[in-house]
């Protein structure tokens, strides 16, 4: 299955015809990589920030209606998605001593399983996500969730969140400067932003170079259009109005157990134990970008 726009954009005009869609720069370097077997994702990378993205790339509405939900329903597994939850929502209440009467928005909330465990653990939490793929299931649920876009949402909504999350959001969005600005915006003074996403700068992605599975999803060929390191990550930040306070390796919250199984192995099985601990490390791929925004 393919999500990306029509033809695919000889490297030349992609060239002069795109700037970064991160901080404007023009003529972007076409990575050598072939990521599809079709070659249909040409991945260009800004020489200024770093930030990596693909040539073509429709609007993030088309390309995450019925097709692309149904693809992320098929392999998702309700228990472990709700476990992940859990690690992510308690790790980060601990480390950042979350208040009680915390105000939480979960941009791309998808089914909404982030809120209803943000809602057990007492977190007012509210949640947006680009399609309406969801909403019969939002009704029953009765959770807060409204079908729009970070910038949409964000008009009239300045300063009014303690915590904005984003996770495995960015990596689809077309325009991530424009996101984050909105995402930014509606924190209050000091409050966070937590950005979850692949990074093509780890050991792992460059080890990997084709292979790296984040390039192209299990969803499908231009799912994920934006890839974005920890430079790239800063240089977004600071035109947001975000501090980058750091970064956390996904598997920081996530158990041995959870991994484990998501591999279809055992919990100590040494293949397992050891890509975790490496997943642990700096190394890892996967992070989590944490922001502040900064105090007016
Ligand atoms: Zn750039």
């Amino acid at each position: 299955m393919s999500l990306v726009a029509g033809r695919t954009l000889p490297k030349r005009a992609a060239m002069a015809a795109d700037a970064c869609p991160a901080c404007g720069a023009p003529e972007p370097l076409a990575l050598p990589l072939r990521v599809d077997p079709d070659g249909q994702l040409t991945l260009l990378s800004c020489t200024r920030c770093t930030f990596i993205f693909a040539a073509a790339r429709l609007d993030d509405r088309a390309r995450h209606a019925r097709t692309y939900h149904l693809a992320r329903e098929a392999m998702k597994d309700p228990v472990r998605a709700t476990v992940n939850v859990v690690g992510f929502l308690t790790f980060w209440a601990e480390k950042l001593a979350w208040p009680k009467s915390l105000a939480l928005l979960d941009v791309g909330c998808a089914e909404g399983r982030l809120l209803e465990v943000a809602r057990s653990m007492g977190i007012r939490a509210e949640g947006i996500d680009v399609s309406d793929y969801y909403v019969e299931r939002w009704d029953r649920a009765r959770l807060p969730a409204t079908v729009a876009t970070a910038e949409e949402f964000s008009a009239g909504r300045s300063g009014a969140y303690d915590v904005v999350v984003a996770r495995q959001v960015i990596e689809h969005v077309r325009d991530p400067q424009s996101f984050l600005n909105a995402c930014g915006s509606m924190l209050a003074p000091g409050g966070t932003c937590l950005i979850e996403t692949g990074d093509p700068s780890s050991w792992q992605a460059r080890w990997q170079r084709e292979a790296w599975n984040f390039w192209v999803p299990k969803e499908g060929v231009g799912a994920h259009i934006s890839f974005i390191n920890s430079l790239a990550a800063e240089f977004l930040g600071r035109s947001s109005g975000l501090v980058l306070r750091g970064s956390i390796p996904q598997m920081r919250y996530m158990s041995l157990r959870a991994y484990a199984q998501k591999q279809g192995r055992r919990m100590f099985h040494p293949i397992s134990l050891s890509k975790f601990l490496l997943h642990q490390s700096r190394l890892s791929a996967a992070r989590c970008y944490w922001y502040e925004r900064r105090a007016n």
